[in-house]
C-alpha cells in the first residue's frame, strides 16, 4: 500500500531512487505514457513547452521537472542529472 489512495497515481507514490540510466529511461516513459493519457499533467521545468517531444527525443544534461495528476491533484517531482549517468530521483511533493 502507497502512500495515496487514488487509483490514478497511486504506482507512483513512492520515493525512487534511480541507479542507473536505463532505470531513468524506463521511469520517463512511464510519465510519458500518463501524460499521453491524460492521467498526469505537466507541471513545469526542464522538458520546456513541449514536454512529450523533449521526453522522446532529448532530457539535456539535467532533468527537473514537475507533474501532477489530474485526479487527485498530488504532485510529484522528477530530479536526474543524465550528464553523470547517475540516475535521479522521483518523489511525491504534496
Ligand atoms: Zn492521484
Amino acid at each position: 500500500m502507497g502512500l495515496t489512495n487514488c487509483t490514478n497515481c497511486g504506482g507512483f507514490d513512492e520515493p525512487l531512487q534511480m541507479e542507473s540510466p536505463e532505470d531513468l529511461k524506463q521511469l520517463l516513459w512511464q510519465i510519458y505514457d500518463m501524460l499521453r493519457y491524460g492521467m498526469f499533467r505537466y507541471l513545469g521545468g526542464t522538458l520546456g513547452v513541449n514536454p512529450m517531444d523533449t521526453l522522446v527525443r532529448k532530457w539535456g544534461d539535467r532533468i527537473d521537472f514537475k507533474v501532477g495528476c489530474t485526479v487527485c491533484c498530488r504532485e510529484y517531482r522528477l530530479e536526474a542529472e543524465t550528464q553523470s549517468g547517475a540516475g535521479g530521483r522521483w518523489e511525491a511533493i504534496s
